[in-house]
């Protein structure tokens, strides 16, 4: 719910955060429990779930603020990269229910995060998959 929602109350001056970027749409902060030093979440101002409810326009100005920020973040930390990356779903880690983004910097070799499992298609599972996600995006 909105109301009670920690990242509208930091959106709205209710909850102090360090801030480092706000425009009209779109705040961006210093992530509390940071995985690096300057690990920062870029939220909308209004409050939607998840990456999927929100309308493209919103998406479309968190999404152009993406290099910008991790670029500040990538220099500030002297970061050779960065990571970004939107949990949705408690199945993949989502713990806040407004929609943001993760910006990480990274070193060479910090371990941070390993490379995760990778898989294979069993026969004509990929084309099953495909055809499922064409089939959604084409509308009912
Ligand atoms: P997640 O929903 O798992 O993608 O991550 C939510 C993130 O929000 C976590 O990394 C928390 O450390 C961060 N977080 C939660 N409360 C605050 C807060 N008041 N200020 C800054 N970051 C927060
Ligand atoms: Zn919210």
């Amino acid at each position: 719910m909105a109301g009670e929602c920690i990242f509208c109350k930091i959106a709205a001056g209710e909850v102090p955060a360090e801030k480092i970027y706000e425009d009209d749409s779109l705040i961006a902060f210093l992530d509390i429990s940071p995985i690096s030093p300057g690990h920062t979440l870029i939220i909308p101002k209004r409050h939607y779930s998840r990456l999927d409810e929100c309308p493209e326009e919103v998406i479309g100005d968190l999404a152009s603020k993406l290099g910008l920020i991790a670029g500040a973040v990538a220099q500030a930390g002297d970061y050779a990269g960065y990571n970004i990356f939107c949990n949705t779903g408690r199945a993949a880690g989502q713990v806040v229910d407004h929609v943001h983004f993760h910006i990480v910097g990274r070193h060479p070799g910090d371990k941070v995060f390993d490379r995760w499992p990778s898989g294979r298609y069993e026969e004509g599972r990929m084309e099953e998959m495909a055809g499922k996600i064409r089939k959604t995006l084409s509308g009912p």
